[in-house]
């Protein structure tokens, strides 16, 4: 059974050209329906849950969950924790774009119990962000992290992106700068991927995207992970770094391959055994939980070869690698019985490194992840 939730809130005010997320432009959806059906998808599950298992994790991610009023985002959270058993320090993160966040909201964040945010920065060069087309300005970045800290969220996330389009080291630097000088507990940073169906993906096609070159973006991230260290961030994965014990604890869900509910159009669980995906048209969401279906498009019961490769890239992620002894445990094999010869042909090539009880990445294998992933396909 799983013991953490991710719930998708689809809103946002404005379309950023990279986003390939399942997302609609928040003004005439029907919202209030929405989160009616939420909180009965919420229910159906509920009913299901172990009551002696506490959830540990909430994560409310989007689209923009601050996107929709107070009133509806509250409905949302006191669904899940009238619903469902919430161990006393559960991690319950909401996602919240610079500047979308009110005091009233703010206030209302506490007072249900969110204790985390995750805060979608990207950049603090106001170029770039009209580039992506972010609508917020740089200070509300920290005007955000301020507000959260004078109503006692206090462990705050922030979300920055590299390798965007013109982007130079100068730009890059600037922003690792101004986020390591904040208060906050976390960064996550990832390097912009062009994918189909967005803007970005269109200019691509007819060459009008101007992207930094791979050396570029591997300096870039090489950047990134010395300067955290030196601002007093541990990395604990691969584009991941904590200030002291602050790690998500969500997120370490997903790379120690665990199961979770997902609630919401387009929501992605992992449970019993089996992975799904819920419809991403709300019509098709809406119109499943009035006839009180699983409002899921597709399950997934995940045979064992391929919980073995999950278990395999997901954990990898991490810095510490995956330990050989809980491999054992959980599949009644040795890593290198499951895929003779790959560790050591990796290790061989400098982008793995092996002791007697874990196996992980080395620098060269976290700026080649996908190379090294790939190898632990079976491909059966
Ligand atoms: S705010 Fe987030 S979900 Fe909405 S379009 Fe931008 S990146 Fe996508």
């Amino acid at each position: 059974m799983a013991s953490a939730i991710y719930l998708h809130i689809p809103f946002c005010e404005q379309i950023c050209y990279y986003c390939d997320f399942n997302k609609f432009f928040l003004k005439n959806q029907p919202v209030d329906e929405y989160i009616a059906a939420l909180r009965q998808e919420i229910q159906m599950y509920a009913a299901q849950h172990h009551p002696e298992e506490p959830i540990t994790s909430i994560y409310i991610g989007g689209g923009t969950p601050t996107s929709i009023s107070t009133d509806q985002l509250a409905q949302v959270i006191e669904g899940l924790s009238g619903a469902f058993p919430l161990s006393p320090d559960a991690e319950i993160t909401v996602e919240v774009n610079p500047g979308s966040c009110s005091d009233e909201k703010m206030a209302m964040l506490k007072k249900t119990g969110v204790n985390r945010l995750s805060i979608g920065v990207q950049t603090f060069d106001p170029e770039l962000l009209k580039a992506i087309n972010r609508d917020h300005h740089p200070i509300d970045a920290k005007k955000t992290v301020e507000l959260a800290r004078s109503h006692g969220i206090n462990d705050l996330s922030v979300d920055l992106m590299f390798g965007l389009p013109n982007q130079t080291m100068e730009q890059w630097n600037d922003t690792l700068k101004q986020a390591f000088e904040l208060p906050v507990t976390h960064i996550s940073a990832y390097s912009l991927k062009v994918e189909p169906k967005t803007v970005f993906y269109q200019w691509e096609r007819q060459g009008r995207l101007d992207r930094p070159t791979e050396d570029l973006e591997a300096d870039m991230y090489n950047q990134l992970v010395s300067g955290a260290v030196n601002a007093g961030f541990q990395q604990y994965e691969i584009s991941n770094f904590a200030r002291g014990q602050y790690q998500s604890r969500h997120n370490l869900v997903y790379w120690n391959n665990q199961e979770y509910y997902g609630f919401g159009a387009g929501a992605h669980g992992y449970l019993n055994g089996e992975r799904y995906a819920n419809h991403g048209p709300l019509p098709k969401y809406l119109k499943a939980m009035e006839s009180r279906e699983r409002p899921t498009l597709h399950e997934h019961p995940v045979p064992l070869h391929e919980q073995k490769e999950e278990f395999m890239f997901m954990g990898l992620r991490k810095i510490s690698g995956i330990s050989l002894e809980e491999y054992q445990s959980r599949y009644g094999e040795q890593v290198a019985e499951t895929f003779p010869g790959v560790m050591d042909e990796l290790v061989k090539e400098g982008l793995l490194v092996m002791d007697e009880d874990s196996v992980r990445l080395s620098s060269e294998g976290k700026l080649l992840g996908n190379q090294v992933f790939e190898k632990f396909l079976l491909g059966n």
